[in-house]
């Protein structure tokens, strides 16, 4: 990698609370979880699509992570009511790397009981 595009990796951010987060690894929890991923300081569940192509089941993943692992959860929440979704475009696994072309899916559940 040529020192400019060195210089212009940056690390990623939670699009949720834009703390700096882990990058993603090995999913130990759950039996089947495909993608590398983790957990936000903030309690957002991330899943890294390395190829741009597979942003169905990351988003999924995601979401699974989210819920611990509960499918029947997962299926019913709301995205307007029960979660948070952000992305982070141009992340190369480490870095945002503007050539980079994987993408992180970031799912935070908003609180179970809501006053409003
Ligand atoms: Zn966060």
């Amino acid at each position: 990698m040529s020192r400019f595009l060195r210089d212009r990796a940056q690390p990623a951010r939670c699009p949720l609370c834009r703390a700096v987060i882990s990058p993603p690894k090995h999913v130990k929890e759950g039996l089947w979880y495909e993608f590398d991923g983790g957990f936000c300081q903030c309690g957002a569940a991330y899943a890294y699509d390395p190829t741009a192509r597979n942003g169905g089941p990351a988003l999924l993943q995601a979401m699974l992570m989210a819920c611990r692992g509960d499918m029947e959860k997962a299926m019913s929440l709301s995205p307007d009511t029960d979660y948070d979704e952000g992305h982070v475009h141009r992340y190369d696994g480490h870095h945002v790397n503007p050539q980079a072309f994987g993408t992180l899916y970031f799912i935070r559940r908003r609180p179970a009981i809501n006053s409003d």
